[in-house]
């Protein structure tokens, strides 16, 4: 330890003092010392050289053999001395000198103790004394005069340590020899009170024996322990080892060995510094001892700024904001603000609103279903300019830019922004199909809307992959159909579609890449083996084919079955008269392969490695972990991923169904549904890689923003999450655990259906229970006929969706509370169903409750699903009415068993905020009954979602309300 030096030498104020016990020389009158016998030791009285009176004792029968003179002292007390010292000043005879003396003529003289409590002693009993020293003439001594003879005055000095008892005497023993005790001194030494680093350490008496005493400082006023201070008190009283030390306070500055408070305009922030600084620009403090100094009006400090920065303000606005529209795509850019307000953490927000109909109130496009996407972030730019993609076509849109700094969220003026107004043009979506023989492939492709203007006909330009476009060919058709013959066998060609209005010819956009067979098939797949295609039509007419996937499937090696249909779910699709919709896919459950292996190699795209980074563990799947990273595949952007491996020592059963959810991911291709990138198989771990989603699950999403939604950005979600599953159900896939648990949110809120586990329902997910047929089922979640006989079908995931609903609406509730299983079946089968969340939409609700419908023929597809939510997203004001106008129904926020304030907060989920409540001064529920939305506010309860959670479970108290259930 640095600071532990042993500075004996540094402390010159720090030097030991004494406290003396006794002094034979201070005495006015007799000692009172006792002597045996009488004519041993003599009490005497001489003169010094300045003629004041000594007591002395002396012994001098050195004539006479077998002395044993013995003197003894009163009764010392020892004052808390563990160690003493004895003083003693004497003249001693030399026996030469003497003229015929014997023998027996000594030159020393013994010193004893005995250590007592009280000093009731009254005689010599030598046996009771313990022996110090011999004692002998000193070498070094002065002369004095005594009488009339020359004698040599000795000091000598002895220590007696360990004492315990309330005192000691000492005595001096005499066995023949010419003594004067001149002077005896008894005292003992102590460390004396001393102040170091700004530390207090009282006076301390030394230790008994050699050993160092630690001595615990006290910081001086104003000051506080940065190490705390420690000092050890010597043998002979001096101050060893300084140890820790305290520093002034913030405020305070160390001045003169004392903390004194910082002047005005001055500031001190920690103590660790060492002196007072001045206030930093724009910010003053008017009084002493400030720790910090506040900010000048309209200047502000963000919490992570040091202490030691500039106040700033906020930046102005953003200028010369300008906009380029591409169809239904917004590319903004403008220049930095003049004003940073002193800082250079500037970045910019995007706000974007939308114009739904003429003269209409114009709608955060939040709540927009499936977009509009922003690049590469709405909020928290850090360059000037963003990319606004999949926006509604031939729509208004206001985008404005606001400029933020460290400090915007202090600042309570109104943010100054920037704003542009643009209107998108027309995009649709058409679905194309191809069929691939050995010299032949077919397309065709869905006529645009006739309301954006009549197609007079298609162009179709394809050439051979590997020979780029230098040779192209260039077709043309009015049909919307087109079989391209004379191809070679076993090679790749790359087609382009566009269409020609009265407007002219649109661009080009993707492009579909098909490889022509090696060998005819015999069973191709359905001609219903499609790609989807965006074609947008710009202005006039521009075919956009935007997106491309291609779906191979070859005859020699597959000999797959086609997923058996329920012929009911015909009734699913919206298609006039039934029946699946022309030109859609049909899902293949990768179990009819013979080969599962090559269901894997139709559906996923086998990914190098080497392409592969992973950066971090996400969570943990029912394979082993799940991880986010990023892919770099050749000639593309790098992409954040998430990466599904699977875990050592598995079965190759284990290993078929890992991979099975990428063979059914693959199949599918739309923005609602988690996109597959492809699969690792070549090596070890087998991993499946996947879009990432940052924003994670969506249940765990919506109660970390329990209430911060509006209802229109909830509706936004649900209906991707409808579009997602109208999706999948037109491919006839039927989920079977549809939970707010299995959807993904990414970024931009939009939220994504996952999870297509083989073995999800059976194993995986812990909410499945077993039923009484066997087998795990999710029952919160699953319709009443799946439960009982496990009829899974696309109407029992439109019940599951509803389910789902509630979920986002009551941000994340658990549906029936804690209602058990068997209840749930029970109470479901008696009529009951769930009630509305808090501040759900009546229209939503009624929608759930259709959901919910016991005849599953009763229920409402996912396409009529999507339009209704459609609707209500494009006339808000359908969504005034509430379901609850009178109390909630969750049997938690009324539940009036609840005797404190915390107990009530943990009851209602609001725990995080017991110690404003009780800062606050609200101790008893009795006093929570008055509160209201201002005095939730200021006790820091600022989220509208949580103060409605809680002013609304306040009312139910007060009206001690019995729970309410919809049945
Ligand atoms: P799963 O095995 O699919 O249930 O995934 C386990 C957990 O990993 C999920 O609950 C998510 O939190 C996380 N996760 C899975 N896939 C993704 C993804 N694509 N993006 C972000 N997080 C994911």
């Amino acid at each position: 330890m640095s600071s532990a030096l042993w500075l004996r030498e540094a402390f010159c104020p720090l030097l030991s003092s004494a406290v003396t016990l006794l002094d034979s020389m201070s005495a006015l009158g007799d000692l009172g010392w006792e002597a045996y016998p009488a004519e041993g030791w003599e009490e005497i009285t001489v003169m010094d050289e300045k003629n004041t009176p000594m007591r002395t004792y002396q012994v001098c029968n050195v004539m006479e053999a077998s002395q044993n003179n013995w003197l003894r002292t009163g009764h010392i007390a020892r004052q808390g001395a563990r160690r003493v010292y004895v003083e003693m000043k004497f003249t001693l005879r030399d026996c030469n000198s003497l003229p015929g003396v014997p023998g027996t003529c000594k030159e020393t003289f013994n010193l004893y103790y005995h250590e007592s409590d009280n000093g009731g002693l009254r005689h010599v009993r030598e046996s009771q004394y313990t022996k110090i020293d011999t004692i002998a003439a000193d070498e070094s001594f002065t002369q004095t005069d005594v009488g009339d003879r020359v004698m040599k005055l000795n000091t000598e000095v002895r220590d007696i340590g360990g004492l315990t008892m309330r005192g000691f005497y000492l005595a001096f023993q005499d066995v023949g020899a010419c003594i004067a005790l001149v002077s005896v001194r008894v005292f003992f030494k102590r460390c004396p009170h001393a102040a170091h680093n700004l530390a207090l350490f009282p006076d301390t008496v030394t230790g008994g024996d050699s050993a160092l005493v630690e001595v615990r400082g006290s910081c001086v006023g104003d000051a506080q322990e940065l190490e705390p201070p420690r000092m050890f008190c010597g043998a002979d009283g001096g101050w060893l080892v300084p140890i820790g030390r305290c520093v002034c306070k913030p405020g305070f500055e160390e001045r003169e060995g004392r903390c004194q408070p910082c002047r005005s305009g001055f500031y001190k922030a920690s103590s660790l510094d060492a002196l007072c600084s001045k206030c930093p620009p724009h910010s003053h403090s008017p009084q002493e001892r400030a720790a910090e100094c506040p900010c000048l009006e309209g200047f502000h400090r963000a919490e992570t700024d040091p202490r030691s920065m500039a106040c700033t303000r906020p930046p102005s606005a953003p200028e010369s904001l300008v906009s380029t529209v591409n169809e239904t795509s917004v590319a903004l850019e403008w220049t930095a603000p003049q004003d940073s307000g002193g800082r250079s953490d500037v970045t910019y927000n995007v706000h974007c609103s939308w114009c739904p109909g003429s003269g209409g109130a114009c709608l955060p496009c939040g709540g927009i279903a499936g977009g509009p996407h922003f690049l590469p972030r709405q909020l928290e730019l850090t360059s000037p300019r963003v990319l606004v993609t999949d926006l509604l076509p031939r729509t208004n849109y206001t985008f404005s830019v606001e400029a933020l700094n460290g400090i915007s969220d202090l600042s309570p003026g109104p943010r100054r922004m920037v704003s542009v107004n643009v209107t998108t043009r027309q995009k649709v979506s058409v679905v194309l199909k191809e069929r691939r023989s050995r010299d032949s492939v077919t397309l065709a492709w869905q006529e645009p809307d006739r309301a954006l203007g009549t197609v007079l006909d298609y162009e179709v330009v394809y050439y051979e992959k590997n020979q780029r476009e230098q040779n192209y060919t260039v077709l043309k058709t009015r049909s919307n159909i087109m079989t391209v013959d004379g191809l070679k066998p076993g090679t790749a060609y790359v087609f382009r579609v566009r269409a020609r209005t009265d407007g002219g010819y649109g661009v080009y956009g993707g492009e579909i890449e098909l490889e022509t067979s090696h060998e005819d098939v015999l069973a191709i797949g359905d001609p219903g083996q499609t790609s989807v295609l965006a074609m947008s039509v710009a202005g006039g007419v521009v075919l956009f084919v935007l997106l491309v996937t291609c779906f191979i499937v070859s005859g020699r090696h597959c000999g797959y079955i086609k997923a058996k249909q329920d012929p009911e779910e015909d009734k699913m699709h919206c298609q006039p008269g039934g029946g699946q919709i022309p030109g859609s896919r049909t899902y293949i459950h990768p179990h009819t392969y013979e080969d599962p292996n090559q269901a894997v190699r139709d559906f996923a795209q086998e990914i190098e490695v080497s392409s592969i980074r992973i950066e971090r563990v996400i969570g943990a799947g029912e394979f082993g972990e799940v991880c986010s990273g990023r892919l770099r595949l050749p000639s593309r952007r790098e992409i954040c991923v998430a990466i599904k491996s699977l875990k050592a020592g598995y079965s190759e059963q284990q290993r078929r169904d890992f991979l099975g959810e990428a063979s059914i991911m693959g199949q599918f291709d739309h923005p609602n549904i988690i996109r597959l990138e492809g699969v690792v198989t070549k090596c070890k771990p087998v991993m499946i890689i996947t879009e990432f989603m940052e924003n994670g699950s969506l249940d765990t999403f919506l109660k970390k923003h329990d209430g911060q939604f509006t209802i229109i950005q909830l509706l936004g979600m649900l209906r991707g999450i409808a579009a997602g599953m109208k999706y999948l159900s037109e491919m006839n896939y039927v989920h079977r655990d549809l939970a707010a648990r299995n959807i993904l949110v990414n970024g931009n809120l939009v939220c994504k259906v996952s999870d297509f586990g083989l073995s999800r329902v059976l194993e995986d997910d812990p909410e499945a229970a077993y039923t009484t047929r066997g087998g795990k089922i999710p029952i919160r979640w699953t319709a009443p006929e799946a439960i009982a006989y496990r009829k899974f079908t696309s109407a029992s995931d439109v019940w599951s969706y509803g389910i789902v609903m509630w979920e986002v609406v009551s941000y994340g509730e658990r549906p029936y509370w804690e209602m058990s299983n068997q209840d749930v079946i029970k109470a479901i089968d008696e009529g009951y169903r769930l009630p509305a969340p808090m501040d759900c939409p009546l229209v939503l609700h009624q929608l759930m409750l259709h959901c919910w419908e016991k005849g599953r023929s009763e229920r409402p597809k996912f396409c009529q699903i999507v339009s209704t939510l459609e609707q209500l997203i494009r006339s808000p004001g359908s969504l005034k009415q509430l379901a609850n106008s009178t109390i909630w129904q969750d049997p938690s926020l009324t539940d009036l068993g609840t005797s404190t304030v915390d107990e009530w907060l943990d009851s209602i989920k609001m725990g995080q905020y017991k110690e404003h409540f009780s800062s606050s001064g609200y101790i008893t529920l009795d006093s929570v009954l008055s509160m209201d939305t201002s005095e939730l506010g200021n006790m820091g309860v600022t989220l509208a979602g949580h103060q409605k959670k809680i002013l609304t479970s306040i009312q139910s108290l007060q009206s001690e309300q019995e729970p309410q259930v919809h049945v």
